[in-house]
């Protein structure tokens, strides 16, 4: 093949991320750029052109094509995004806008974040040589994927897998969709921040519990110095991540549950071990038999998005 190489854009609610990957999974090139999403969506697209232009003049050789992870629901064939509320984007029109600002004939793929992740796991991650696997993202929020038969599970309206919105809980904590108790209001960097927030009363020698200004950081660091509200808050958020991977476990029984974004990977010592005990006490010992849990190994957002390209080949 001599278009061997691929551009990839994630696409997120505060920066763009752009990298150019060659078939073998080397970055040859990483830039990033602030979203401005407040500009509009013109501006935002305007931006991802430039760093696409650049990304096609360090390369100096043909380029296979774009993939594009985005959040929000979206149509990765008619290349929409419908909506996607961290961008405050309606109906924008991504291929369409992005081909009037690129040069002719060059491919692009979109989809969503989470399936860019899990397509750049498959082919260079932890998930290399897996058919049938699940992948899970905890970050701000909670967001999954799911590989089976080497495809990505789409879905009828490409909205499979959105498991940081199943409730655990329908009395629990109102999330950002309207509905209680989500894993994500528990699953996230935002549910460590509100455990911290409810359970500091049982823990009153904890620092944390006292904090005004606690963060994400902040609790991990706890939790390294055994702080018990940190271990705590931890220990339920594992435990909900192991709730979601046992309904995962049980509909596509996957070979493998490959656990990445910022927040999992940076927890990933405390949250494994739970989610995986939890799994097992929820599901028919047939489902999770052989079935392996493991760290993301892609660290470079941008990758997966580029992954697209060959995917789809
Ligand atoms: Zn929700």
């Amino acid at each position: 093949m001599t278009e061997s190489l691929a551009a990839g854009v994630d696409l997120g609610g505060t920066k763009i991320a752009f990298a150019l990957v060659d078939r073998e999974g080397a970055v040859l090139d990483m830039q990033r750029t602030p979203t401005l999403a407040s500009e509009g969506p013109a501006a935002v697209l305007d931006r991802i052109a430039a760093g696409i232009h650049a990304l096609l003049d360090e390369a100096g050789r043909p380029v296979a094509g774009v993939g594009i992870g985005s959040p929000g629901h979206l149509d990765p064939v008619a290349g929409v995004v419908h909506n996607a509320v961290n961008l405050g984007w309606q109906g924008v029109r991504v291929y369409d806008e992005l081909r009037r600002r690129l040069p002719p004939g060059l491919p692009l793929y979109l989809q969503k974040d989470t399936n860019a992740s899990a397509v750049g796991e498959m082919l260079f991650g932890a998930a290399r040589g897996a058919r049938d696997f699940v992948y899970l993202a905890a970050g701000t929020g909670l967001g999954g994927a799911a590989v089976t038969g080497g495809r990505l599970v789409t879905g009828a309206a490409n909205n499979a897998m959105e498991v940081g919105h199943l409730s655990l809980d329908p009395d629990g904590r109102l999330c950002g969709c309207g509905t209680r108790g989500c894993a994500e209001t528990v699953v996230s960097g935002l549910g460590l921040l509100a455990g911290v927030r409810e359970r500091g009363a049982e823990f009153p020698s904890s620092p944390l519990s006292s904090g005004p200004d606690v963060t994400t950081q902040a609790i991990l660091a706890a939790a390294t110095n055994g702080d018990r509200l940190a271990l705590a808050v931890l220990d339920d958020a594992g435990r909900a991540l192991g709730e979601v991977m046992a309904a995962c476990a049980c509909l596509f029984n996957p070979a493998l549950i490959v656990v990445g974004g910022g927040m999992g990977r940076a927890a990933a010592r405390w949250l494994l071990p739970v989610a995986e005990r939890e799994m097992r006490r929820r599901v028919f010992p047939p489902a999770v038999e052989g079935l392996r849990i493991a760290e993301s190994e892609i660290t470079i957002s941008a990758m997966g998005a580029a992954c697209l390209v060959w995917y789809d080949q």
